[in-house]
């Protein structure tokens, strides 16, 4: 057995695994990439994740990793992986990179994540810490109650919750890809993958690269995803929620003079309005310079489908939509210039059986799209991106990337679909309409807020009906350690059920 890594499993369920620092030869990325200083590990040291830097993570075998999509999913898993020591290639569709998007939550689960991969500090310059979330009527803007949320959230999980700029943190990404030397393609489309699944991609040029893996980072319009259900023999479904939102971006000096305006974008406080059949999210971006609002709304009778984020609607359309709800809303509406108007439709998509077939493995939104109510998708992307990256990297060499792919399946699958799931009971907790329902709905939010902040003993027992605000299911989605969870998995499934692939590492009990 090689003596490159060893698992310890020192208490009942405590392991460790000690890495070998990979040695650096004229090719690997060691030396290719001395933006990271690298302590090389003792043999003799366990590697613990929440104790050690994260930089001190060292593959066994660095591997050809080919990822498709420089979204937030393929760019943090090629971080992850090249800062492990692997050699990785990144194919993009769009020829340029470009500030697309707006606000995207930077949760705990992924803050801690992005922490260790370098890329945190960069994003908090123009993130905000939001301390409260204000749950509030749709039609008289009375709050009904609140979340804390940063510094408690922070310290309670170990890791800030943020919200940002979708191209802030794909830019603060891409930067530390290509920092690291990761080779970065843009302009290239991936149009066909062998048939076996082979790690083999082909571009639109016709020019074919291999690999030893191909990760399919390739978002909610998924090509690989489509190819997998193909072979699988599964129905590639999606279903409409029944919503379509709207994303607008007001700038600080389209408020001149509207005091209300101008302190909910100052401020470091979210707001979310909840109402018959729609709920608004609101909060600041970009040091408190813009506003970001999701509006949520039932789909229009002759509404088409548009599931892209780049589609637009119209000004005229969404205040007639809102024309009925409370002023601070229709004045936010009212600022945001015309054809500035994003609207896409919201449809479910049904789960995969695997997100693995041979050397392909899915990311993101290619295999758990996320309908925005608890608003995990980046997040989610992020803990896929981590959890290959651990897995990736305990191996001893390929013949063992399918069980890495078993692991990376083990632990995010089942995590990555109950969010997922998840987001859909928020959207029935957060559309009621008037009446009985959304009374009871009202008190146990203020149950669970003052239960919260008396912190009562058991105050988490008080569930809140929206997910996104109940300590349990926070609990749930901000505090599991993925990467943490991945080295667990890999003795409790790897070991037990040892394959004909010799696994390059031993246990040992103290
Ligand atoms: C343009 C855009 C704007 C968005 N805006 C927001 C927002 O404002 N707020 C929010 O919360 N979320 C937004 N999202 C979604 C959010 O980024 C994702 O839900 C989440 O981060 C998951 O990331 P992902 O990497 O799985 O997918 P994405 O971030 O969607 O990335 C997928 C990438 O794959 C590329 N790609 C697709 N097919 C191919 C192919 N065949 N060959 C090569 N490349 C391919 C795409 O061009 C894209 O860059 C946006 C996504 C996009 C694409």
């Amino acid at each position: 057995m090689p003596a490159t890594t060893q698992v310890k499993s020192n208490k009942a369920n405590a392991v460790a695994v000690v890495f070998k620092p990979v040695e650096s030869t004229a090719d690997t990325p060691a030396k290719s990439a001395p933006a990271i200083a690298r302590k090389p590990l003792s043999k003799s040291q366990p590697f613990d994740i929440s104790a050690r830097p994260w930089q001190d993570f060292r593959a066994q075998t660095p591997i050809d990793v080919l990822v498709i999509g420089a979204g937030m999913g393929g760019l943090a898993t090629a971080v992850g992986l090249r800062m492990a020591g692997h050699r990785v290639t990144i194919f993009e569709a769009v020829p340029d990179i470009k500030d697309v998007g707006a606000g995207i939550q930077v949760a705990p689960n992924a803050s801690r994540i992005l922490e260790r991969f370098g890329v945190l500090d960069e994003l908090k310059k123009d993130g905000i810490m939001l301390q409260t979330l204000s749950l509030r009527r749709w039609k008289d803007d009375v709050e009904i109650g609140r979340a804390g949320l940063m510094p408690a959230v922070g310290n309670k999980y170990n890791a800030p919750l943020m919200v940002a700029h979708r191209a802030d943190l794909q830019r603060t990404l891409l930067n530390r890809a290509l920092a690291l030397g990761v080779t970065v393609r843009t302009g290239a489309v991936i149009t066909a993958i062998a048939e076996d699944f082979s790690p083999r991609v082909q571009l639109a040029s016709g020019e074919w690269i291999s690999g030893d893996v191909v990760i399919a980072a390739d978002g909610v319009k998924s090509f690989v995803r489509e190819q997998i259900a193909k072979r699988k023999g599964y129905q590639n479904g999606t279903m409409s929620t029944g919503d379509a939102a709207y994303r607008i971006l007001i700038s600080e000096d389209r408020m001149k003079g509207d005091q209300k305006a101008l302190g909910l974008l100052r401020g470091v406080t979210g707001s979310r309005w909840m109402g018959p059949g729609g709920h608004i999210m609101a909060y600041p971006l970009r040091s408190n310079k813009m506003y970001n609002m999701v509006l949520i709304h039932p789909i229009r009778p002759t509404q088409q489908q548009t599931e892209s984020w780049t589609s637009r609607g119209t000004k005229a359309e969404m205040l007639k939509t809102y024309a009925g709800w409370n002023s601070t809303i229709r004045h936010l509406l009212s600022y945001v210039p015309d054809g500035e108007v994003m609207e896409w439709t919201l449809n479910s998509h049904a789960p995969l059986p695997s997100w693995v077939e041979n050397k392909f493995v899915l990311v993101g939104d290619a295999c758990h799209p996320m309908l925005p109510y608890v608003a995990q998708g980046a997040a989610n992307a992020i803990e896929d991106a981590a959890v290959l990256t651990v897995a990736l990297s305990v191996i001893g060499s390929t013949n063992s990337i399918d069980d890495a792919l078993r692991i990376y399946q083990a632990v995010r699958k089942a995590r990555g679909e109950a969010i997922q799931a998840s987001a859909r009971e928020t959207q029935r907790a957060l559309h009621l309409p008037d009446g009985k329902e959304q009374e009871e709905r009202d008190r146990k939010i203020r149950d669970s807020t003052e239960a919260a902040t008396k912190r009562e003993l058991g105050a988490g027992e008080k569930r809140n009906p929206d997910l996104w605000s109940d300590q349990q299911w926070q609990d749930y989605m901000w505090g599991v350690d993925v990467m943490k969870e991945t080295l667990e998995k890999w003795s409790e499934i790897v070991l037990a059920q040892p394959t004909q692939t010799p696994i390059s590492f031993s246990k040992r009990v103290d």
